[in-house]
């Protein structure tokens, strides 16, 4: 998912659009944009598939104001349909409110049946709803103090922005697994998941919001409440490795740097001699160019990706997914045909894509193709809202190195290490991998452990 708040600009729902567009890598699924205009009505459009497919009729039009919230959502097989696309707007007699959320809770089963046990009916499948509720809860108290109460009864992986008729809060999880940042545009402020967003936008980057941070936008300006003094820096290695854009900065770490510098290293734990190096587009570009600097290996352009196709890791049913690899990329026949071939990939989860690829690159000519992959070997579910699949779908989750490179048909397989996965970005944060060892940074629920 992929989050955008406006607080101060007018026309804030056009900034949002635009910037989502920035953030669509994040989730093709739906997107929806939520905007308070002067007098404090409410006004929102969403609708499912691309923006581009979603904003169709000067539905912009109909958004006015200056300040507002918008959301992209990825595929998740499990939270499908119109209902579940963000933002959601609640109305109540403390006042009307919108809620957009990214990640997930590890605690969603007791809170939902928490919040039942006390009368809450639910509509969606969200996490956002379930905070909403909780928000709701303490009526009485200032909502500031609600919002903080409600984020310490929830645990995980997550940031939501939540708009009223007259503020805007981005709430980030303790541990810092999601990114979120804040920004300046003019005499107002963006909030997004990624700082990719503030370049079309005309925004300036200020900081990342803190882990356990609270950032309070409205007319006195910035302010920082901090729901938790428990708070880590574990952000998603994953964000550094696949999700992100490479124009990124993420607590203070470029995204295209941290995959070079992966690059580098991938090649100094697993050389191998070759023709050429060729990434696979997009996300292993900047990986790929730092094995190729570090090996003195030519870079090519072994292959080239069709542009508006999804990518296959977020489509949600095999099949599509199994559709999509062979949609998006096409080998260049005449640079591979002889070539022994580096193909250096950001990461392996199914490996359906990695067989296909090692196949199209041999159907193209090459001699050899010797796989390098910049990060470590996948095998275990994240529980933080990457659709990392289950264990059994997962490639490495039962194989060795041995039987990875067999199922992907590759003449030699290379891993990078977990100590340079975190050394990559540059000694700012130590990065949740748990999907590669196992350790999670937050506890787990037993039926988590259980279906291990
Ligand atoms: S388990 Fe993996 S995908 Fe999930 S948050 Fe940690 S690094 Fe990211």
């Amino acid at each position: 998912m992929g989050l955008l708040a406006v607080y101060g600009v007018p026309g804030a729902s056009t900034y949002i659009y635009y910037g989502l567009h920035n953030l669509q890598h994040r989730g093709q699924e739906g997107g929806g944009i939520v905007t308070f205009d002067k007098d404090g009505e409410s006004h929102r459009y969403r609708g499912q598939g691309l923006l581009s497919e979603i904003f169709t009729n000067g539905e912009l039009n109909h958004l006015p104001g200056s300040m507002g919230i918008g959301s992209v959502k990825y595929a998740n097989a499990a939270k499908g349909g119109l209902d579940n696309v963000e933002p959601l707007f609640f109305h109540h007699q403390s006042g009307d409110f919108a809620i957009a959320g990214e990640g997930n809770l590890i605690n969603a089963r007791q809170v939902s049946e928490y919040l039942e046990r006390h009368g809450s009916i639910f509509q969606t499948g969200t996490d956002s709803e379930l905070l909403a509720h909780l928000i709701k809860k303490g009526n009485k108290e200032d909502r500031i103090v609600r919002i903080v109460k409600a984020l310490n009864m929830i645990e995980g992986g997550f940031t939501f922005v939540i708009m009223t008729r007259n503020r805007i809060y981005a709430c980030r999880d303790k541990y810092g697994i999601k990114p979120l940042c804040i920004g300046r545009m003019g005499d107002g402020y963006v909030v997004s998941s990624e700082s990719c967003a503030f370049e079309i936008m005309g925004a300036e980057f200020i900081r990342d919001v803190a882990p356990g941070e609270i950032v309070t936008l409205d007319h006195h300006g910035v302010r920082s409440t901090l729901y938790s003094h428990f708070n880590r820096h574990r952000m998603c290695a994953m964000e550094y490795i696949y999700f992100a854009r490479p124009d990124s900065d993420i607590d203070g770490c470029n995204v295209h740097a941290y995959r070079k510098e992966a690059g580098r290293r991938l090649y100094r734990e697993c050389p191998v001699e070759a023709d050429m190096v060729v990434g696979v587009p997009e996300s292993s570009l900047s990986a790929a160019m730092g094995y190729a600097e570090e090996s003195g290996i030519p870079y090519e352009m072994g292959l080239v990706k069709h542009k508006y196709v999804g990518r296959t890791f977020i489509q949600p049913v095999q099949s599509l997914r199994e559709l999509g690899v062979k949609m998006k990329l096409s080998p260049v026949r005449s640079i591979v045909k002889g070539k022994r071939i580096v193909l250096v990939d950001d990461s392996i989860v199914r490996g359906t894509t990695s067989l296909k690829i090692v196949k199209l690159l041999r159907e193209a000519g090459a001699t050899e193709v010797h796989v390098r992959i910049a990060s470590p070997m996948m095998r275990f579910t994240c529980h933080y809202g990457v659709d990392t699949s289950t264990p059994e779908e997962l490639l490495c989750s039962h194989r060795t190195l041995e039987e990875a490179r067999q199922a992907i048909g590759a003449d030699s397989l290379g891993y990078l290490s977990p100590e340079s996965t975190r050394d990559s970005c540059f000694g700012c944060a130590d990065p949740c991998q748990a999907c590669f060892t196992g350790e999670y940074p937050t506890l787990l629920y037993d039926e988590m452990v259980e279906n291990d």
